[in-house]
């Protein structure tokens, strides 16, 4: 395995340690709304697919040799600094949503408008840190089909998602997400 193929593993275990303790202690609240559409079923799956298994056919097999290609290395090491900042990103957000996080859409009994920590500068940083290891992906694996396919099933995902997400928390939120709205960007802080 290539140094820059061992980056790309290495924040994916990271991620999965950051999120364990909350995907376990999530699993005792009460929801009161849960909603997940066909749609996105279908792009979770095509997420899964380009985040996880084809890397995982391409590490593990010579399947997928036919469509690698090669980058300069400066190209592998600004990949390699991406990642870092997606799991600095991905860490952050998971401290300040605490267990308002979920995987599908999801408001439970207690939950908490978070508007502190990074949620006081966009709204989204877990889907910003998707970006941004999506955009490294195909820099740390320089394949067409385990490089790309996440970057790919990530860009409908995202803005179906985040159309979703909104409503539903307007709707449980009202004008106190719409003010938070007004004071926040969506992945990028809001210009002034
Ligand atoms: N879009 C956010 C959160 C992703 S997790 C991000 O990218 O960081 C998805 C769940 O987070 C949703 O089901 C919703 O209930 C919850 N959520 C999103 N924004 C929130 C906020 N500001 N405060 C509390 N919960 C929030």
């Amino acid at each position: 395995m290539k140094l820059f193929e061992i980056a790309f593993w290495v924040v994916i275990v990271a991620e999965m340690i950051i999120r364990a303790p909350l995907n376990k202690k999530r699993k005792l609240e009460k929801m009161k709304q849960s909603q997940i559409t066909g749609q996105e079923w279908k792009l979770l799956i095509l997420l899964l697919l380009g985040g996880f298994i084809l890397p995982l056919i391409y590490s593990l097999t010579n399947w997928l040799d036919f469509a690698n290609y090669s980058l300069p290395t400066w190209a592998g090491w600004l990949g390699v600094i991406l990642a870092i900042g997606a799991v600095i990103v991905f860490w952050k957000s998971h401290a300040d949503l605490g267990l308002n996080w979920s995987p599908s859409l999801e408001i439970r009994e207690k939950h908490e408008l978070i508007t502190r920590g990074i949620y006081g500068i966009i709204r989204h940083p877990m889907y910003l840190s998707q970006w941004i290891l999506a955009i490294a992906q195909p820099l740390l694996l320089q394949n067409w089909i385990a490089g790309f396919t996440n970057l790919l099933a990530f860009i409908p995902f995202y803005f179906l998602r985040v159309q979703a997400e909104e409503k539903m928390m307007l709707e449980s939120f009202g004008d106190e997400y719409r003010d938070y709205m007004n004071k926040t960007g969506s992945v990028l802080p809001k210009g002034k």
